[in-house]
């Protein structure tokens, strides 16, 4: 069979009440891909980021990390995820190293090989001479980056991200963006849920959601064309004009 997978959606599909927010979503991101998860506000992207993490569980389809089954195998689909979510959940008040130290020990990490898994993360995002200082003396970017790096404490193969550059300046969202492909280009599998075509770099995987459906899935330089990116994405994700009554 084949090797190490990455992350693979099928057919799902999820609704909140009468409301459809996801419907027949398919697609596959392989170990070593960016894949941006493009998409408008309402799309979708937050209620897939939950259904892959569990915070709710499918209606339909399947979903399938690094081979295991989430429906199935939860425990072992979820400890090869890495998840960053929108909203910052830092203690403020300790230091860097201390809250890394502190989700090493929710994976059951401690000692010597909690210090080495929090040492290479930080190192990974450019961290390593942050670990000291707290928190709450550090800039958003660098805030931003150290999430990033907890989500890679325990060696994830498949890593989410949703809008993880909200609210951040340029320098900062240029940064991130530059780490997060690299992440990629050292094996793993990225999902970056965004709605901002400038943080694609033109050999990623573009997923356009909109409305809940997959729109296209390709090459982020097949989408753009001769018109672009944003572009593109404006046009295929245009609201139809209002009827005037
Ligand atoms: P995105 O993250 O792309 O902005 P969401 O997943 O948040 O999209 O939302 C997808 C759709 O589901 C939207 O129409 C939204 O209004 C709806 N929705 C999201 N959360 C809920 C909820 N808890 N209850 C009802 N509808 C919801």
């Amino acid at each position: 069979g084949r090797g190490m997978k990455g992350l693979e959606i099928n057919h799902v599909g999820f609704r909140y009440g009468e409301r459809k927010a996801l419907d027949d979503v398919s697609f596959n991101v392989e170990p070593g891909r960016f894949c941006a998860l493009l998409g408008p506000n309402g799309a979708g992207k937050s209620t897939l980021f939950a259904l892959l993490t569990r915070l709710v569980v499918a209606g339909e389809g399947t979903i399938s990390v690094a081979g295991f089954d989430m429906a199935r195998l939860p425990r072992a689909a979820l400890a090869r995820i890495g998840v960053v979510f929108q909203q910052p959940t830092l203690d403020l008040d300790m230091t860097v190293r201390r809250n890394l130290r502190y989700f090493a020990g929710l994976h059951g990490l401690s000692g010597r090989s909690a210090a080495i898994a929090i040492d290479r993360a930080l190192a990974q995002l450019g961290m390593a001479e942050r670990a000291d200082e707290l928190v709450r003396a550090l800039n958003g970017g660098h805030r931003r980056r150290m999430e990033i790096a907890r989500a890679l404490i325990h060696q994830p193969q498949i890593l989410l991200l949703d809008e993880a550059t909200v609210g951040l300046d340029a320098a900062s969202r240029q940064a991130i963006t530059d780490h997060v492909h690299g992440l990629a280009q050292s094996g793993l599998a990225v999902l970056w849920a965004t709605h901002l075509v400038d943080e694609i770099a033109r050999p990623d995987q573009v997923v356009v959601l909109h409305r809940g459906r997959v729109l296209s899935d390709g090459p982020a330089a097949a989408l753009a064309g001769d018109t672009g990116l944003a572009n593109a994405f404006l046009a295929m994700t245009a609201e139809p004009q209002e009827a005037a009554s």
